[in-house]
């Protein structure tokens, strides 16, 4: 499982080429260490669900349907939002071992989960 490696939008950062090619952090690494600080996050889903909530992603959120913070972020312009949504609302139906099975080979932050 890496679950650490999952945005808590949905994006998976283990398969994004950012990501991979040191770009970017990820979404939740570095914070349980103490590299980085959560508090310096401007991303407010990630404040609140892993920072405050303690959750791996807003699929384990008992408000998951009832929040704009996530409904707005899911619902921009933009092709890879709805995909994050999809992967969420897959996890929230199947689990995170099935997202983790059909998700492997991906080879950016989304793919293919049918
Ligand atoms: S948009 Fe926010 S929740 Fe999504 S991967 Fe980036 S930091 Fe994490
Ligand atoms: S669904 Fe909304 S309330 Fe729940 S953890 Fe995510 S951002 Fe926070």
């Amino acid at each position: 499982m890496t679950k650490i490696e999952l945005g808590c939008c949905g994006a998976y950062c283990r398969t994004c080429r950012e990501y991979i090619g040191g770009k970017c952090k990820g979404c939740k690494t570095g914070y349980a260490t103490g590299e980085r600080d959560i508090r310096k996050s401007k991303c407010t889903m990630k404040v609140c669900c892993y920072g405050e909530r303690k959750l791996e992603t807003c699929a384990d959120c008992n408000d998951y349907l009832k929040c704009e913070k996530i409904k707005g972020f899911h619902g921009k312009s933009g092709y890879k939002y709805g995909k994050y949504r999809e992967a969420i609302e897959y996890i929230r139906e199947n689990g995170y071992g099935s997202f983790f099975k059909k998700s492997g080979e991906w080879k950016g932050a989304y793919g293919k989960l049918d």
